[in-house]
């Protein structure tokens, strides 16, 4: 889709002076080629969206059609599966807090539980003990070092991973005995998800290996699903600079080792996959008018209706790829300009540094690939958030309206005196 100044300000004129745009049909075709890609190489393939990524409940509802369980970290994420009509058996429960009542919940809608610690694993025998007619079936996530010659992989560096149970130190044999001892536990799946720098398809081999040996070892009977997790890349943009590696090229990694492991074909477990920036990445944009340009000494400012807060609220350095939409196509000078928001903070920068046409009032602005971790990381700060439009072909549909200031003050929360 191509759009024009003209579309979008009729659009703005609709939907306000910023909005989202999601692309339905792009999510489609990130979905079918990452699913496709794994389905034909190892059958017993599923994807389990992470819904903390972006969940937004028509995004969700999009996604349950395409074929996606839902992969959830709370249970206000389990709630809204269900509410938008997700199969419970079709939920993922993840993440690090359960409570007793989450976990009887998960068990007794029989939801894949993947528990995280040992505190939940004795939510789940005190279950068991209680209810001693009731099989249960859970996974465990477990916790293993990835370091490459004593460097850390993971995200900012960190040394250790906090989330499993770990397996060096002798937790999870103890949690296997204990778990042993209870007639109506079956252990049916095996748990990692590690963020790491580079998201590098040798990381994903040696988690699946690692994964399936000790699914082999410990749960021979029992393995009904390996689940290596999410963070791989998706399709990013050239602006980006970054050779990543294409969704095939982990398909065939993974499925190697997974099929190696496994070669029986009346033998193969599950295996999952929990993608969230992947899908979502690429098919958002976010669209802000230019209120004013000014000029502070030598320097220029283009002063949008929008925030850093809507494209990239880790707030890294990097200028994400944009699109400027000029209302008069005349005959400025390229020159170096900011890109700044409607807060009040002096670093609310949306792009800095930006080469090119400077943009003046009534243009508009398109920031590309801010589709994960952003809306769900906007915070209700100085203004209402703004309205989400799906489109699909040339259809358009407000699927989060713009926040008014009877949601953002809550009559139900607040106590207006
Ligand atoms: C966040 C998360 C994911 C998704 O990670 P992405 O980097 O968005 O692909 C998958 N699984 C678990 C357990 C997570 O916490």
């Amino acid at each position: 889709m191509k759009l024009s100044h003209k579309q979008i300000e009729d659009l703005s004129k609709q939907f306000g002076s910023s909005f989202y745009l999601f692309n339905v049909n792009k999510l489609r075709h990130n979905y079918r080629k990452l699913h496709d890609a794994f389905k034909n190489r190892y059958p017993n393939f599923i994807i389990g969206y992470s819904y903390k990524t972006n969940y937004i409940p028509y995004l969700c509802k999009e996604m349950y059609s395409l074929g996606a369980y839902a992969e959830v970290v709370s249970k206000l994420e389990y709630d809204l599966a269900v509410k938008i009509g997700v199969d419970p058996k079709k939920i993922i429960f993840n993440g690090p807090i359960k409570s007793f009542e989450d976990i009887k919940t998960a068990l007794e809608n029989e939801s894949l539980l993947n528990i995280d610690s040992l505190y939940e694993m004795d939510h789940v025998i005190a279950y068991c003990l209680d209810n001693p007619e009731r099989q249960v079936k859970i996974g465990i996530r477990v916790n293993f070092d990835l370091s490459e010659s004593n460097k850390s992989v993971l995200q900012a560096g960190y040394e250790k991973s906090r989330f499993g149970i770990c397996v060096a130190n002798g937790d999870f044999g103890s949690a296997l005995i204990k778990l042993g001892k209870i007639q109506n536990i079956i252990l049916a799946g095996i748990h990692a998800h590690f963020s790491t720098n580079e998201r590098k398809v040798e990381t994903y081999m040696e988690v699946t290996k690692k994964l399936c040996s000790l699914a082999k070892t410990h749960m021979c009977d029992t393995i009904e699903y390996i689940d290596i997790g999410g963070g791989i890349y998706g399709e990013l943009p050239p602006e980006f600079g970054v050779q990543s590696p294409s969704f095939d090229d982990y398909a065939s990694a993974i499925c190697e080792v997974i099929n190696n492991e496994f070669p029986y074909k009346n033998r193969k477990p599950f295996l999952i996959l929990e993608p969230g920036i992947s899908l979502v990445a690429n098919v958002f944009t976010f669209i802000a008018k230019v209120i004013e340009t000014k000029r502070i000494d030598d320097q220029y400012f283009v002063v949008v209706d929008g925030s850093v807060h809507n494209i990239k609220p880790t707030m890294h350095k990097r200028n994400l790829p944009m699109k400027i939409f000029y209302h008069q196509e005349d005959t400025q000078k390229n020159l170096h300009y900011h890109i700044v928001g409607y807060t009040c903070m002096e670093k609310d920068y949306l792009a800095f540094g930006v080469k090119g046409k400077l943009p003046n009032k009534n243009d508009f602005i398109l920031f590309e690939n801010v589709g994960a971790y952003t809306i769900v990381f906007n915070p209700p700060f100085i203004k209402e958030r703004p309205s989400i439009i799906a489109y699909e072909n040339n259809t358009y549909l407000e699927i989060r309206k713009k926040e008014t200031l009877r949601e953002f003050f809550h009559e139900d929360l607040y106590l207006f005196p």
